[in-house]
Order: C-alpha cells, then structure tokens, then sequence
C-alpha cells in the first residue's frame, strides 16, 4: 500500500503483543495482494481489468464484498468516489514505481476517464463484466481502511483490546491507554511535523485522512496530486486533506475520506446525515468540520 504501518498496543504482555500483530500484519499484506493492480504477482483484480469487454469474470467473495460497499459509496457520493477509476489511476501513474513528473495529455484523459461510469460494471449470476475497455477497477481508495479492519479483527482474535493501528496516517484505535484515551495527532496539510491538531479517543474509531501531501508532483509552479475528479479525469482542486472520523468502519471511512476531499466541504452534511463525522482543509487553508463529538479534538493554537 505504498506506507508503513504503526502498531501500538496497551495492556498486553509482550509476546502476546508480538504474536497479535505479526499475524494482523500477514493478514493486511494478504489483502494488499488481493486488491493491487500494480507490481507483476497476479489477481482477480487485474484479471478483470485486463478481459475483454462483456466477458463476465468471477470475482472471489472478499473482492465482491468490497466491490458492493464501493458502489454503494459512489451512488451516495454522486461518483465523487468510484471504483471504477482504474485507468485514470494507471494513467497519472502517481503509484507506479517511477511517479510522473508532468500531467499526461488531455485526449488520453479524456479516454481514461470515460471510464469512472459505475454503470458500467455489470453483475450477472456467474461474475462480473466489464462494458467499457475504460473501465478497470482500483480499490486504492478504500482497501487500506478495509485491511486496518481486517488487522483490528485479526489483534482482537489474538486477545487484544487496546491498540492503535495506523497505515500512514488512516487508523482505527480501540480500547484506551491504560484507562486515559488515546491521543492522535492530525497532519497539517502542507507543514510536515505540524499538527492542526490532537483527538482524543476512547473505545471504537476510526479515524481516516486523504490528503494532497501524499502523493503529487510539482509542474509549471502548479500541484498535481493523486486523487482524482471522476468528472473531470483531473486531480480534485476543492481539498487540501479530508479527514472522516466513524465508529470503527474504516473501510466506510476511507472511501468517504476521498469522497470528501473530492467534492469539498459541500459534502460534509451529506457525510454527517450517514452518522459520520468529518473534517475539511479547503483549497485556501481553511477548515470546515461536522460536529466533532465521536471523539474530543483539540485544535492546535499556532497553524
Ligand atoms: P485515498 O488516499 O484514500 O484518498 O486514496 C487515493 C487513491 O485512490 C489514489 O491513489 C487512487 O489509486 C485512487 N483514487 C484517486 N481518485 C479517486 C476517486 N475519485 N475515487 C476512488 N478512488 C480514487
Ligand atoms: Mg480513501
């Protein structure tokens, strides 16, 4: 996924603690090499985004189930978030192993994009198709949050119930530290180091933040970043980060988080009337926020 991951774990002995989160760790590497469509190993994923046109191909349960969740999130987002965005996503290149240093062109925009229509991706009895060459799968914006929840699950399998774990900045924290809640800082857009500032969080969260700071590129003075307007097929101007705070659905959270940041901060009543939470830095430095009550957040003074 491109990032490292940070277990923290509170009330556990040391083995235990160990045990638990090299087998979440296995787990979330697993649903990395079911999800990817980069690097050469193969999986249904690419399978799919390599058949024809109107050949149906089965998909494998887990990849169908995060398939559903994903279209249901593009229907409600008005496809601001879409699976479907795959040969925009391969197209920029901002994953691939050589990032772009310049914009590609826009007629092959232009083609890569006729592609995000969710319309386009058909269920039959057997499996799924396909009904545009332009239409290929990327989970980039939600299998990192569905594999914090798969290593939350895995951890509380193995008997713990205090934890923070946290892929680059998107995490799920559970339980407490040691009866005092957990602290989590939240990255200033374009500060590294500096925080907007700190939630306080017991019990069940997830707390999810895509930002313009992750992957992009400088060209002509202009920033180019990694998510992408599925109406335009260019990178999404309204958002410096988008953070979606829930009670423990990571998986909800991360597809939102790019949701969010896509469409701006007139989404975040849309995002607050799913019983989410959420926070916005727009494309000035300003920030918009839901009611901020599944966790206590503590601005920073100086930012
Ligand atoms: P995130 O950091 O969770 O916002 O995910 C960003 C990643 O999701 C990108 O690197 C792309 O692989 C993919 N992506 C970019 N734009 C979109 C979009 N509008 N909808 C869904 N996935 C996207
Ligand atoms: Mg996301």
């Amino acid at each position: 996924m491109g990032t490292l991951v940070q277990f923290t774990i509170a009330g556990a002995d040391e083995d235990a603690a160990l045990q638990a989160i090299h087998a979440a760790a296995d787990e979330m590497q697993r649903i990395e090499d079911v999800f990817t469509i980069y690097g050469e190993q193969a999986n249904t994923i690419k399978v799919f985004n390599a058949s024809v046109a109107g050949e149906v191909v089965a998909l494998p349960e887990e990849v169908e189930s995060l398939l559903l969740t994903s279209l249901e999130v593009a229907e409600q987002s008005d496809g601001a978030f879409t699976p479907a965005i795959g040969a925009l996503s391969l197209l920029w290149g901002f994953s691939l192993p050589e990032p772009p240093v310049s914009p590609p062109s826009a007629a092959d925009i232009a083609v890569a994009r006729s592609g995000v229509d969710i319309k386009q991706l058909d269920q039959t009895d057997v499996g799924w198709r396909r009904l545009s060459r332009q239409t290929r799968l990327d989970f980039g914006a939600i299998a990192k949050g569905y594999a914090i929840d798969r290593g939350i699950s895995v951890l509380r399998e193995l008997g713990i119930s205090h934890a923070i774990l946290d892929a680059g900045g998107d995490l799920r924290a559970i339980g407490d530290h040691a009866g005092q809640p957990w602290r989590i800082g939240l990255r200033h857009p374009r500060k590294a180091g500096v925080t907007l500032g700190w939630f306080e969080v017991k019990g069940d969260i997830s707390i999810v933040t895509s930002g313009d700071y992750e992957r992009f590129f400088i060209h002509q003075d202009r920033r180019y970043q990694h998510i992408l307007d599925p109406q335009t097929g260019w990178p999404a101007a309204r958002s410096r980060s988008a953070t979606v705070i829930t009670a423990g659905n990571t998986t909800l959270a991360d597809a939102w988080s790019t949701a969010l940041f896509v469409r701006g901060s007139d989404a975040l009543s849309l995002i607050e009337s799913r019983g989410m939470q959420a926070l916005q830095v727009d494309a000035e430095g300003n920030i918009h926020a839901t009611k901020l009550s599944l966790v206590s957040f503590h601005p920073t003074e100086e930012h």
